[in-house]
């Protein structure tokens, strides 16, 4: 396993890149820890392919260095940086039993079959192959086959490390949610450095550690799912994680207070002062979840009109109009949501500011 570090990193897919925009991944610096289970989440196109053929070795950055546990390994092959990597389609041997094709990764660097064996049953049997293993791969289903693309990136101990590029796109839902649990039992058992990309939040969040966000080639966020939720750094954070995301209200700033449209809404002692500081254009940011709503009046409460309200099983999604501006609040399915009239409250601990788009800490 390695720490990996992309040091001083950019790519772009010109040949003479003139400004930013042609930059598919702009100038990063960053470390992979070891052992880490990572997610890189992000849209469709915003760079997470291209940072992951950089880091196995199928690319090579136009800027900067990759190193692996202090070793520059740049202009290495992903052979020779110890790299195993499953794509979004099964890449397997259909005239080879599922056995052979696991252990194909083992026998191909010279070891031993008893070895091999050993190895290729233990995997098996944690992606629930074993009863497959004599059988042809050819006439499985997509389901299995992208299960042996799996076992073929873990039969190997001695990688630096597994890098998953939406492996699970072809899988059905249920199968899914059973190969990332087994993903992450693999993760911890082998303790093995595990990047896995994806633009769905939900397999990112409940797979990794770490989730690494990017949007339009810069990673914007690295954390803990908790602190992607609780604390985005950025607006693209803050939208993009949550269903739905988080709401976003252009305001201005009034001593300890935020006001949007005439009210008045207090913030966390300090904080007002300290966008104050940062200077730029204001955003306030608050969760669906952390919204409270009444359908009386009560202190601090912020009168709001409702205009939905949905039902959604175990909580109702209830969308208000704040003057201008339209917020979304998550309430329990048992509250009762009365006429159009509704009063808001604006938790002071769940309220964030964004200056220009960047978390006012
Ligand atoms: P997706 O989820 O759709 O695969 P992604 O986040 O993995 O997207 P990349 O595939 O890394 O994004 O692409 C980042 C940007 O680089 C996009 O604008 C894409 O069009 C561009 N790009 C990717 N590969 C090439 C290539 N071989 N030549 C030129 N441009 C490319």
């Amino acid at each position: 396993m390695a720490q990996i570090d992309l040091k001083d990193l950019a790519h772009s897919y010109a040949s003479r890149p003139q400004s930013d925009a042609d930059y598919a991944l702009k100038r990063l610096d960053m470390i992979w820890q070891d052992s880490g289970a990572y997610a890189l989440l992000g849209p469709s196109g915003c760079g997470k392919t291209t940072m992951l053929n950089i880091i196995s070795g199928l690319l090579r950055p136009s800027q900067g260095r990759v190193v692996f546990d202090g070793r520059d390994v740049t202009d290495l092959s992903p052979q020779d940086r110890n790299i195993a990597q499953v794509f979004q389609f099964p890449v397997i041997y259909d005239t080879m039993t599922v056995f052979d094709n696991l252990a194909f990764p083992l026998r191909n660097r010279g070891v031993n079959e008893g070895e091999a064996r050993k190895r290729v049953e233990e995997v098996a049997e944690m992606l629930e192959l074993s009863d497959d293993l004599r059988r042809r791969a050819a006439g499985l289903t997509a389901d299995a086959k992208q299960k042996i693309s799996l076992g073929r990136g873990l039969v190997r101990s001695d990688v630096a490390a597994i890098l998953f590029d939406e492996p699970l796109t072809v899988i059905n839902p249920h199968m899914k949610w059973l190969l990332r649990r087994k993903l992450k039992q693999v993760h911890e058992q082998f303790q093995i450095t595990l990047i896995y990309v994806t633009h769905d939040q939900n397999e990112a969040l409940t797979f990794a550690e770490q989730v690494v966000v990017m949007h339009e080639g810069q990673v914007v966020q690295t954390g803990t799912p908790q602190e992607l939720f609780e604390k985005p750094a950025h607006t693209f954070v803050a939208y993009f994680i949550g269903s739905p995301g988080m709401n976003l209200l252009p305001c201005r700033l009034d001593g300890g207070a935020v006001v949007i449209d005439g009210e008045h809404i207090a913030l966390a002692d300090g904080l007002g002062a300290r966008a104050e500081r940062a200077g730029g254009e204001l955003q306030l940011g608050i969760r669906p979840e952390f919204l409270k709503l009444h359908a009386t009046q009560v202190e601090q409460g912020i009168p709001v009109r409702v205009k939905l309200v949905e039902d959604l099983g175990n909580y109702k999604m209830v969308t208000v109009r704040l003057g201008e501006r339209t917020l979304q609040a998550k309430v329990p399915e048992d509250e009762e949501v009365g006429g159009e009239q509704a009063w808001l409250v604006f938790p002071p601990e769940w309220l964030r500011l964004y200056v220009d788009g960047h978390l006012v800490e």
